[in-house]
């Protein structure tokens, strides 16, 4: 779908913004900017399309943003899922399903599932139709410099030759498993036995309904299952490395993805039944450790969306919509204000985007940052786990009400804002100096 044409070049090293990273995060802020008029370079160090770890439900709530970044209703329905109406919670032999709310809007009511290859192409090419330049497979290693001329470096991973970027503003959308070569050195930190890592597969011939989304919950982790699109099965779960050490000794000579599957096979009744008949595509690929938690700060040199900025518990399923979320979020506090100026402005600037930026982050998402962990620690631990289970048992309603709780159904984004930076051109960023723009150190090549 998205095989690299012949390369184009291009002249200038200079753009408005420089965003790390084409998840949805990174390509949804790409297209809004540059539709804006901002000139705005997208660096993505994976050739697209590629598999990535995710249980691929996009909630409702983000299919109007979907629409509203080009990708057409008619295309999307196309290629998702069917509509998810249900919700069960797997645990043993316990199988409890309720419905899932609707969202109020009139045609996008169901979340719907997409496989990450088909979805991040689909947004990055609405990145590249809108004009901003896909650098890809691009690696940035390093950023630094003043507000409003900072300096990136960028390597061309075809060629292995390095670049510097130069941006007045960088948007950190590189997710949370891989920090940037200059700072991965300063965060590595000593592994633990609780680090949970996160597994996908997908699969054949599995006997799932179409419409359901099972959320499983087992000794040292947690995970959901669902027909995504073309009819496989996507089963995805984080589990604790202390728990995948002790599948691995019980069945030496596996990898871990299938020690994985044989455990949720023997534990999850609901998982073995959807699996009778099924046969997997591929290998199981593997990620993590994830990394839950806020790394958003109001102070931050560099803007970060999407899981740069904080990565929610997997168990809610709800880490596409912060992403796709927080880009609007930040592209609205970007857009609203500018003008040209000296090294004092584009500072002041930076600081009063970044901090109105943290706000509107917060108030639309820790709640559900704090529900994902409190429902992803209840479901790993047996007794919180079989409370969980007989509570769901009596009050099936009670998985619904998760759900709303969750933010599934609502978005921090308003319909009018929706239309508006959908199409509106918008003053760019201050800058420390002359207009970047107009320095040039040599050709890029860009992935078209
Ligand atoms: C087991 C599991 C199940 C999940 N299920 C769901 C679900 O059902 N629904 C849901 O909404 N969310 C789910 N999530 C969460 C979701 O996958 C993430 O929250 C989402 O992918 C975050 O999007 P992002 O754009 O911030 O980052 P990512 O999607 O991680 O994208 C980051 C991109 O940056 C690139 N990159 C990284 N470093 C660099 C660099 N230095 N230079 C250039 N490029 C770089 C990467 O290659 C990647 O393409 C799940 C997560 C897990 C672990």
């Amino acid at each position: 779908m998205n095989a690299m044409n012949p390369m184009n070049t291009m002249n200038t090293t200079t753009f408005d913004a420089l965003i790390v990273g084409a998840g949805p995060a990174g390509s949804s802020a790409a297209v809004l900017l540059a539709r804006a008029g901002w000139s705005v370079a997208i660096v993505e160090k994976q050739a697209f399309p590629r598999r990535k770890v995710c249980g691929e439900c996009i909630a409702a709530s983000n299919l109007p943003l979907l629409e509203a970044l080009g990708v057409s209703p008619a295309a999307f329905d196309s290629l998702a899922a069917p509509r998810l109406q249900r919700v069960a919670f797997m645990r043993g032999s316990h199988n409890v399903s309720a419905p899932l709310p609707a969202a109020t809007h009139p045609q996008h009511s169901w979340a719907r599932a997409l496989g990450r290859e088909t979805l991040d192409t689909l947004l990055l090419n609405q990145a590249r139709a809108a004009g901003a330049r896909v650098l890809q497979p691009w690696s940035v290693l390093s950023v630094d410099g003043p507000h409003g001329q900072m300096r990136a470096m960028a390597l061309d991973i075809g060629t292995g030759e390095k670049t510097e970027l130069q941006s007045r503003v960088v948007i950190l959308a590189n997710g949370s498993w891989e920090p940037l070569q200059s700072v991965r050195r300063a965060e590595q930190r000593v592994r633990r036995g609780s680090d949970l890592f996160a597994f996908k597969a997908n699969f054949d011939n599995a006997n799932l309904a179409a419409g359901l989304l099972p959320v499983l919950a087992f000794e040292g982790g947690y995970g959901g299952m669902v027909m995504a699109d073309r009819q496989t099965t996507t089963i995805a779960c984080c589990i604790r490395a202390d728990q995948i050490s002790a599948l691995r000794a019980r069945l030496p000579g596996h990898s871990a993805g299938e020690v994985v599957e044989a455990m949720l096979r023997r534990e999850c009744a609901g998982v073995n039944a959807a699996l009778q008949t099924a046969q997997r595509l591929g290998p199981w690929l593997g990620s993590g450790p994830i990394d839950p938690g806020i790394r958003l700060r109001g102070d931050d040199r560099v803007f970060k969306i999407g899981n740069a900025a904080a990565e929610a518990h997997p168990i809610i399923g709800e880490g596409m919509s912060m992403a796709m979320q927080s880009a609007w979020l930040l592209c609205d506090r970007l857009l609203a204000t500018s003008g040209e100026g000296g090294p004092q402005d584009a500072a002041r600037w930076h600081a009063d985007v970044a901090r109105r930026y943290a706000a509107d982050w917060r108030r639309h998402f820790s709640t559900r940052l704090r529900l994902a962990a409190m429902l992803a620690h209840a479901a790993m631990r047996p007794l919180p786990a079989s409370i969980l289970v007989s509570a769901v048992r009596h009050f099936p309603s009670a998985v619904t009400w998760s759900a709303r709780w969750c933010a599934k159904v609502t978005c921090a984004i308003e319909p009018a804002t929706i239309a508006r930076l959908a199409s509106a051109p918008a003053p760019r960023p201050p800058t420390a100096r002359a207009p970047l723009a107009a320095q040039s150190t040599g050709p890029l090549t860009e992935a078209s």
